[in-house]
C-alpha cells in the first residue's frame, strides 16, 4: 500500500480525490455534491464569496465528505498550479480534475470589448489548459486519471451575444480532444459536457423572452437542473467510463441534436 493510500483507507472502488474548479456555487457545487455523495474527497477552488464557499464546504464535511477549499484565480498560472499543489499537499495525489470554473460577458460583438472577449477567454479556456496543464504531470505519473471540461451547448451552434463565450466553449471541444489523444495511452481519459439552459447565477439575469424562446426549443420541456450536469460528469468519473474519452455529451433536454 502506498502512503496515498494510507492516507485514505476506507475509499470506495472507483472513487479518489478531486479538484473542482468553481465548486462552491452552481453547477460546480452540484458536482462537489454528487461526487461527494460517491465517496470522493475534494478540494474546491472558488474565485469570490468565501462566505458561501466556507457555507457549501461545512455542508458537505457534515454530510462526511472530506473536503478543502482553495481561493484560487484559476485563469492565471500561479492559480491554477496552487489548485493542483494544494490538492497533493492536502489530499496526496489527484484524480480527477473538473475544469467547471467559467464566466460570461455577454454583449453583440459591436459592441464587445477587447476585455470582454479577453477575459471570458483566460477564464473559460485557458484557465482549462493551465488546471489541466498542472494536472497531468501526477496523473501521467500515477498512471490514471479523469479529466472532464465544461463546454456548452453554445459552443456547438453559437449563440448571439455570446462570440467570445461560444468562442471559448467550441475551444474547449478541440481542446478536450486533442488531449483525450496524448494522454489515452497513459490511462488518463478526458471529455467534455455541454449542458444547454441550466438554471443557475449564470443564466439567472437573462431576458424572459429568450428564456421562454429556449423553453420551447427544447424537447423536455424544462431548464436543465445544476444536479443534472452533475450526474454526467459523476458518471464520467465512475469505473463505468473507463473506455470513454474524447467525448462531448449533451445534457440540455435534447436543445441540439447533433
Ligand atoms: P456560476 O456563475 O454559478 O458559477 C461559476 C463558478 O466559477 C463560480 O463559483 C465562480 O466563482 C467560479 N469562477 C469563475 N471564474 C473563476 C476563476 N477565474 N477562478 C476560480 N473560479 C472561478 O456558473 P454555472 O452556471 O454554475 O456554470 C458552471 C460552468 O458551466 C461554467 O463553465 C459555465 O460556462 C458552464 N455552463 C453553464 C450553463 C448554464 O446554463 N448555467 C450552460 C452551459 C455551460
Amino acid at each position: 500500500m502506498t502512503t496515498d493510500e494510507a492516507a485514505t483507507p476506507d475509499r470506495r472502488p472507483g472513487t479518489g480525490v478531486a479538484l473542482v474548479t468553481g465548486g462552491t456555487r452552481g453547477i460546480g457545487l452540484a458536482i462537489a455534491e454528487a461526487l461527494g455523495a460517491a465517496g470522493w474527497d475534494l478540494m474546491l477552488a472558488y474565485r469570490s464569496d468565501g462566505e458561501a464557499a466556507t457555507e457549501a464546504a461545512t455542508r458537505l464535511a457534515a454530510n462526511g465528505v472530506r473536503v478543502e477549499l482553495l481561493a484560487a484565480d484559476v485563469s492565471t498560472a500561479d492559480g491554477a498550479g496552487q489548485g493542483v499543489e494544494a490538492t497533493l499537499e492536502r489530499f496526496g495525489r489527484i484524480d480527477a480534475l473538473v475544469n467547471n470554473a467559467g464566466i460570461t460577458r455577454d454583449t453583440l460583438l459591436m459592441r464587445m470589448s477587447e476585455d470582454d472577449w479577453d477575459s471570458v477567454m483566460t477564464t473559460n479556456l485557458k484557465g482549462s489548459f493551465l488546471c489541466s496543464k498542472a494536472a497531468i504531470r501526477p496523473m501521467l505519473r500515477q498512471r490514471s486519471g479523469r479529466i472532464v471540461n465544461l463546454s456548452s451547448v453554445v459552443g456547438l451552434v453559437g449563440n448571439a451575444g455570446q462570440a467570445n463565450y461560444a468562442a471559448a466553449k467550441a475551444g474547449l471541444v478541440g481542446f478536450t480532444k486533442s488531449l483525450a489523444k496524448e494522454v489515452g495511452s497513459r490511462g488518463i481519459t478526458v471529455n467534455a459536457v455541454a449542458p444547454g439552459f441550466i438554471e443557475t447565477r449564470m443564466t439567472a439575469s437573462l431576458p424572459e423572452e429568450a428564456k421562454a424562446q429556449l423553453l420551447r426549443q427544447t424537447p423536455l420541456g424544462r431548464f436543465g437542473t445544476p444536479t443534472d450536469v452533475a450526474a454526467l460528469v459523476a458518471f464520467l468519473l465512475s469505473p463505468g467510463a473507463a473506455f470513454i474519452t474524447g467525448q462531448v455529451i449533451s445534457v440540455d433536454g435534447g436543445l441540439f441534436m447533433a
